[in-house]
Formats: structure tokens, sequence, C-alpha cells
């Protein structure tokens, strides 16, 4: 009896602990609505659980101010802290059950979690468009580097399927803003008219829902739900390259839905005209429509990104430091908001003022451990560029000595730094089979242990692709 209040106490002192803290970090705004309605249920070996009103405020706590909890927390109980949730959830006047929620950040879907699988159900029933209800429009600040896709997509909200941008067709390098844009357009789309059938699926979590289909036999209906919709998002497009059967799939659903004047917004990190391992015929109905490149903000555009989010985390940042950010910071928009959420970690942590100084060493560390995005592309641009050839040069059947190296050290490295299947990259890179790629990883590898020239230059090729 003792030890149960004792426990009791201890939560609800940790918490308040917690509290106070953020209490003085956050405007009172901020705090009263995502703070003061959290109730501490229990605390067992560090393991604090809290008790949330919904589901739709974990996910909200979990965006916002997932990282601000647990760094509170650690700096409460000491590392090692570990958080758990439970949501409150009332179902038609059904006493409220508690539901147990994972602490943590979110996983992305498709890594090691059940796959979401929306063609099981009523097939009339309203689809769960999975959008992500942080990314609207409101917060996708405009620049000169986002103009006409924001525009453009703002116009397809308002008229899904009857414009002349479908498909609409978003590409740009990595952290640029294409998931959120095409979530925008989703949630607005929905916002405006309530009863659309709206999906956002990334390519990779479409090729293993098609996958889980073929496997149960259940073909017939994951075609029939993807043509039931009136707005399909795809994600990462690029993602299906070289996957035959999905590319297939989806050719018919793009057809239909098209044809039906039901709009498609799909998303790559390359341009329609560049983009390898996409069938010719999918690739020309991607040019039916519009397409928009974003491109890496200017220095005006990445303040305002900057002064917005700085804003929503309730900080304050001098304007000299905000200069000095967003002129730091080349091109990425996520990692601008990666040195945001560090200075609001040490001005937590350490309560360290944020200033130029503090801004010049997290930014210094951000770009540093911030590795770049590598894809076979790029691969086989820097390769190429190390051995002083084009690209075509790799994809023709050359047994030049020099070619054959070049293109065995990109099969090596596309195995090495990106998820591709054998097949997948041997496709990519002249056009061969798996076994030939595996062979030359065999050899790369083998030949890099004795031979010191080849070392040396796999040394160099990696610290740029780095
Ligand atoms: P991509 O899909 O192109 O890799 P994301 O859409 O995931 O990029 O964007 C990376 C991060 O940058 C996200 O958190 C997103 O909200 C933010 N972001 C990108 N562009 C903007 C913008 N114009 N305004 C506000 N936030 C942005
Ligand atoms: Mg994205």
């Amino acid at each position: 009896m003792n030890s149960t209040i004792n426990m009791k106490a201890e939560h609800e002192k940790v918490w308040g602990e917690c509290l106070a803290i953020i209490k003085d970090i956050l405007p009172p705004q901020a705090f009263d609505v995502w703070f003061v309605p959290i109730r501490p249920l229990s605390i067992e070996d560090k393991k604090l659980t809290l008790l949330l009103p919904s589901s739709y405020f974990y996910e909200m706590l979990e965006d916002r101010y997932c990282d601000l909890l647990f760094m509170v927390l650690n700096r409460v109980i000491g590392t090692g802290a570990k958080l758990n949730y439970r949501v409150m959830m009332t179902n038609s006047g059904d006493a409220p059950t508690l539901v147990d929620q994972s602490g943590g950040r979110r996983q992305n879907a498709g890594q090691g979690q059940t796959v979401f699988n929306p063609f099981q159900g009523h097939a009339s029933k309203k689809v769960d468009s999975q959008l992500n209800h942080n990314y609207t429009f409101a917060n996708f600040v405009e620049g000169v580097c986002n103009q006409l896709a924001r525009s453009a997509g703002m116009s397809i909200a308002e008229h899904p399927g009857k414009n002349a941008f479908n498909p609409m067709f978003i590409y740009g390098g990595s952290g640029l803003g294409k998931t959120h844009l095409a979530n925008a357009i989703g949630l607005e789309a929905e916002r405006l008219n309530p009863n659309l059938n709206v999906l956002y699926v990334s390519a990779n979590k479409f090729q293993t829902q098609y996958m889980e289909a073929t496997r149960n036999n259940n073909s017939t209906d994951f075609l029939n739900f993807y043509q039931s919709l009136d707005v399909l998002i795809v994600d990462d497009i690029q993602d299906m390259a070289s996957r035959t059967g999905t590319q297939n799939t989806f050719f018919h659903i793009f057809n239909h839905l098209h044809q039906a004047g039901k709009q498609l917004i799909l998303t790559s990190d390359q341009s329609p005209n560049v983009l390898q391992g996409l069938e010719h015929r999918i690739l020309s109905r991607f040019k039916w429509g519009l397409s928009a490149e974003l491109v890496p903000p200017d220095f005006n555009t990445k303040k305002d990104i900057l002064l917005n989010k700085v804003k929503a985390e309730g900080l304050l940042i001098p304007e000299d430091v905000v200069d000095y950010i967003a002129g730091a910071v080349t091109d990425n928009v996520r990692e601008l908001e990666g040195v945001v959420s560090s200075l609001l970690a040490q001005s937590i942590l350490i309560n360290a003022e944020i200033n130029l100084d503090l801004a010049q060493k997290v930014v210094g560390k951000i770009a540093n451990t911030t590795s770049k995005v590598v894809n076979i592309s790029k691969i086989q641009e820097v390769v190429c560029d190390y051995y002083n050839l084009e690209v075509n040069d790799i994809q023709t059947k050359s047994r030049k000595r020099v070619v054959v190296q070049a293109r065995q050290v990109a099969m090596y490295l596309a195995r090495k730094y990106t998820k591709n299947s054998l097949t997948a990259i041997g496709e990519l890179i002249g056009n061969r089979d798996h076994a030939t790629v595996l062979h030359a990883c065999k050899t790369v590898a083998e030949q890099s242990e004795i031979d010191k020239e080849l070392r040396q230059s796999l040394d160099s090729i990696e610290e740029k692709l780095r």
C-alpha cells in the first residue's frame, strides 16, 4: 500500500518538475494547449507513462515536442529516461478506453511497423488519407524557389482532376519540401471537399502493399481500391525504379484515374527526363500535366522559413543569428530545421543563451553530421568524374579496362550506399544482371584489400560522396 502511494507521488513529482522547466521555455499559450491537459500515470524503471486526451493530441505532441520532452525528461530523471503514452479514447458514449502508444519518434511507414492496408475493409467507406496534418499550406513558406509549384498546388486542391495540371509532378533535391507540398495539397483538397477520397502513399509502401496483395491473391481488391480514389499522391516515385510488377500495376491505376478525371500527384528526386529505371510509357505520362521543380531557397526565403519555425517552437532568436544561419546553411530546409531544434536543445540543456557564438557551433556540427543523400545517379556521376569518363561510357558494353573498373566501382558503391536491390543496380548501371553486380561487388571488395591504388581511388570517391 505504502509503496503504491510512494510510486504515485514519484510520477507526479517527476512530471511536476518537467512541467516547471517546460513552462519556462514555451509561450504560455503553447504550454496551456499542449502540456496542461497531460496527466502522469506512473513511473517505473525511469519509464514515465503519460495520459493524453486523444490520438490527434498524441500525434501533434510527438511531432512538435518529442525532442523537448525527451530532453527535459533526461534532465529530471537522468539519462536512459523513457516515455510511454496512453491515449484516452471515448467511443460513442462508451467508457473511456486506454490505448497504448509507443513513446519516442514515430517510425516511417514500412520500418518494422505493420503496413497500413487500406483496401481491407468496406469499399464505400471513406479512405483514411494517411496525410501528415503538420504539412499544410499555411506553414509552407512561399519563395521564388517554390512559387509555381505552390500556386499550381493550390489550384489543384480547389479543383482536383479538373485542371491542366494532371498529373502534377513535383521534383527536386532532398529536404526541399516535396513531401510537405504534396501533403498540403491533399489536406487542402480534403478541407474544401471532405467527401473526397484522398490517399497519400510512398512508392515504397505502395510496392509493399502490392506485393502483399499479390501474395494473398488480393490483387483485384488492391486495384479496385486504388482505382476508387479521387486524389492519389505517390511520394518518391523514383523508389519504383526497376520494380516491373509494381510499375505495371501503377500504370493501370494511373490510366484509370487519369481517364476518370481523378487527380494524380507524384514526387521524385529527379525530373521525369532523367529518371532512370522507370518504363518509358510511365515517364511519358508524367509529362502530360505539370512538372514543377523545387529549388533550394534563396536567402530571404530561408530567413522566412527560419522565423516561422522559430515562432512555432516558441523560441526567441536575435536577428543577427537568424541572418547568420540563413547564410550559413546552404540549400536544405531540413538542415535549417535541424539547426533550430539543436539551438532549442542547447538552450534547454545547458541554459545557453542563443547568440551568434552558439549558432556558429551548432551550424558547424550539423553541417558536418548531415550526410548527403547518395543515390545511384550521384554515384555514377562522381565515379565517372573521378575516372574522367562520361556517365554514358559505363552504360555501354565497353570492355575497356578503365570503363570496366569504373562500372564495377559504381556497382560496389551503389550496393554499399543505397538500398537498391542487385537487380535494380544492374539495370541502372549498364543494364547488367544481378549476378554481374554481385561479381563486381566481390571483385572490388577483394581487389581493394590488396591493390593500394584502388583503395585510394575508393577513398577519394567516397570522400566526394559524403
Ligand atoms: P523532401 O520531401 O523534398 O525531401 P520535405 O517535404 O520532407 O522535403 O521537407 C523537409 C522539411 O523542410 C520538412 O520538415 C518541411 O516541413 C520543411 N520545409 C521544406 N520546405 C519548406 C517551406 N517552403 N516552408 C516551410 N517548411 C518547409
Ligand atoms: Mg520527401
